[in-house]
């Protein structure tokens, strides 16, 4: 059985006070035991040692990205190394927000998520079509295309989470439907099915993000293929943080 995984992508937000208010609802929180449910938690790297140092044990810490390769004279880059050194167990690779704004290509974040874990870093890879996309039937093709450039180069997988995110339903409020997200998912696993092996696709978590919130994640966690989720704005209110872990179990 995959182990559910739920993941809070702070994105580019907080201060001090507001991170640390956000880890003592969640120490607060009464959540299913590590065995049930994987909590992951990501904040800004200015704030990684913070976040690490106060967050209960049995939830973990991510990074939102790191360099495609090992450290050096690469200026604003954050290497895997870093993250190994500091006890960062976990990063978010390929972010539509970051393939969209800062241009990372399929090959790009397949090479990254590679590095990562070649590393010792476990990667949240992240992958999703676009309205424009799915509205011209490509949606399949898209997400195929991406798993493909990471799939080239990552071998091992017991390291990988594949974060479904349409792009529409980021940040917009118009989550996808449960059907949506399993069609998706399942087709991602039939992928992983043909072009891995059959014990790559039986294993790996597939989570969805994109709107998901304490209200709609019960139905969503209902899916067969749906293994978790990667939670952006509800991640950061003090009022749902706790939601959409608690009543998954
Ligand atoms: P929202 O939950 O704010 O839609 O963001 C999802 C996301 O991008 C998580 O990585």
């Amino acid at each position: 059985a995959r182990k559910f995984f739920v993941g809070g992508n702070w994105k580019c937000n907080g201060t001090t006070e507001e991170v640390k208010k956000i880890v003592t609802t969640l120490n607060e929180a009464e959540v299913p035991s590590e065995d049930v449910v994987e909590v992951v938690v990501s904040p800004p790297f200015v704030f990684l040692t913070l976040v690490k140092s106060l967050l209960r044990s049995d939830f973990h810490v991510a990074a939102q990205n790191c360099w495609v390769r090992k450290g050096g004279a690469f200026t604003g880059e954050i290497s895997a190394e870093m993250l190994v050194n500091l006890g960062i167990p976990w990063v978010i690779i390929g972010h539509s927000e970051r393939r969209a704004l800062l241009n990372e290509s399929n090959e790009f974040v397949g090479d990254k998520v590679a590095y990562a874990v070649s590393q010792g870093v476990k990667a949240i890879a992240c992958i999703g079509e676009t309205l424009e996309q799915r509205e011209s039937g490509s949606t399949m093709a898209v997400v195929a295309a991406q798993t493909k450039a990471i799939a080239e180069k990552v071998t091992n997988w017991e390291n990988v989470v594949l974060a479904y995110e349409p792009v529409w339903a980021i940040g917009t409020g118009k989550v996808a439907t449960p059907a949506q997200a399993q069609e998706v998912h399942c087709e991602l696993r039939k992928w992983l099915n043909d072009n891995v092996n059959s014990e790559v696709a039986a294993s790996t978590r597939i989570i969805y993000g994109g709107s998901v919130n304490g209200a709609n994640c019960n139905e969503l966690a209902a899916q067969p293929d749906v293994d978790g989720f990667l939670v952006g704005g509800a991640s950061l209110k003090v009022s749902d943080v706790p939601s959409f872990i608690v009543p998954l179990v």
